[in-house]
């Protein structure tokens, strides 16, 4: 899946090389420099996932403590609140005994009353004015013996009366006693309850704090989660990158080595030229340009896998890369008449279209790898395509004109590497 990802970025990594960065700048310490600038990228990138993977794992675990001092708070709020019930009904019960004792407090007191109030009377008839039917409940009697049993009698009630006011008002304490540890209990019912309720507020309140924190730390959890992706998806880029860099890099020292070898080649071959010309002259110079078409396509079958297309399909070239006149010849002249279409050699992105004081107007298409194409001498109105524009290995971006410093209707046509013409012959 990573390789997958990887190619894509590589070809956009390719054309987005082309916007950001012209081939020109390209050098062989260049890109070093950008593969270690590429390398410290990714070693940055890969220490901030570490840091956000570290606070992600962070978050979870507080998540979960969060989670879990929720799930204690809620039990304890719960148990506070069938606490609360259980008072409530206790309250209920204590008041309803309180009312009841409140009652019977009456009832008992009712009775003392009316014990007092009876006794009071007996002692009354019996000591105070009571003189008189005690006299006269004395002096009924009929005998001394039925005095005695009289005043006895008399006497005998209202001993019971005051016994019986004594134990009324015995009860009557114990009712008041039971009455007061009923409004002592009630009070400490209420003061439970309140307690009770406070601590149901606080837990309530803390229950809110937390669930607040618990969001909180979902928010971060996504932004981090959100972050990671987007910072993997910027390693997955500079992996990209920097395969592209070194691919580049490789392609770059390859392509210097030929370069050179074609030079020393080319340098042995002027070399015998020029011994040559010493002893038989002017032979080299009759040489057709058709004969050295021949000769140079065939010398060079080992380049022609490149999968370039003949930018002017039905016209071969008449003049070669290298040397001529004494000032080197950056590319291939293809004679061919005016209005003849030129395609592109290979898929690109056009990064060139404009006029060029030598070669009247020119087109570059930059086809990656370095790897750049470029057509001279058309005229302006010819041209079909734009700078930024995609184009297709042989799609017509022009056709050939005679503009410039130009001896007769033909292409200019070169290959760059790296902004270095390199003899476009060994593409084909
Ligand atoms: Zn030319």
């Amino acid at each position: 899946m990573r390789s997958k990802k990887i190619v894509s970025v590589v070809v956009s990594g390719a054309l987005a090389l082309s916007l950001t960065a012209p081939y020109s700048t390209y050098a062989n310490g260049e890109i070093d420099k950008k593969i270690s600038e590429i390398e410290e990228k990714i070693n940055q990138s890969e220490r901030k996932q570490k840091e956000i993977d570290q606070k992600l794992q962070d978050n979870k675990a507080k998540q979960e403590e969060e989670r879990r001092t929720l799930s204690q708070l809620e039990a304890d709020l719960e148990q506070t609140k069938s606490e609360i019930e259980s008072l409530n009904r206790q309250i209920a019960d204590t008041e309803r005994e309180l009312d009841q004792t409140e009652e019977e407090l009456k009832e008992a007191e009712k009775r003392v009353a009316e014990r007092d109030k009876l006794l009071r009377e007996r002692v009354r008839l019996l000591y105070e004015n009571g003189k008189v039917s005690y006299l006269e409940v004395l002096f009924q009697a009929t005998s001394f013996q039925d005095f005695l049993s009289r005043f006895e009698a008399v006497r005998s009630v209202s001993e019971r009366d005051k016994e019986l006011l004594e134990e009324n008002r015995r009860d009557r304490e114990i009712i008041a006693s039971h009455k007061k540890k009923m409004e002592e209990q009630l009070a400490t019912l209420d003061d439970l309850k309140e307690k009770a309720n406070e601590k149901r507020r606080i837990l309530a309140q803390q229950e809110k704090e937390h669930q607040t924190k618990l969001a909180a730390l979902q928010r971060e959890a996504g932004h981090l989660e959100t972050i990671s992706e987007e910072e993997e998806k910027a390693v997955n880029d500079l992996i990209g990158q920097l395969a592209q860099a070194e691919a580049e890099k490789e392609e770059w020292q390859r392509q210097e080595a030929q370069r050179k070898q074609q030079e020393e080649k080319k340098q042995r071959q002027q070399k015998e030229g020029q011994k040559k010309r010493e002893g038989k002259s002017g032979s080299s110079q009759s040489a057709s340009p058709r004969a050295r078409v021949s000769s140079t396509s065939s010398s060079a079958p080992q380049s022609s896998s490149s999968g370039f297309a003949w930018p002017v399909p039905g016209y071969k070239a008449n003049s070669f890369f290298g040397m001529r006149w004494g000032r080197p010849h950056n590319g291939i002249d293809i004679a061919a008449p005016i209005g003849t279409p030129i395609l592109a050699a290979a898929d690109g992105k056009v990064i060139e279209a404009r006029p060029s004081s030598g070669y009247g107007n020119i087109v570059v298409i930059y086809h990656g790898n370095g790897i750049s194409t470029k057509y001279a001498h058309m005229t302006f109105s010819s041209i079909t395509v734009k700078v930024g524009q995609h184009v297709k290995k042989g799609q017509q971006i022009a056709s050939v004109g005679n503009e410039g410093r130009s001896t007769g209707p033909h292409l200019h046509f070169e290959v760059l590497k790296w902004n270095t013409p390199v003899d476009p012959m060994q593409y084909y």
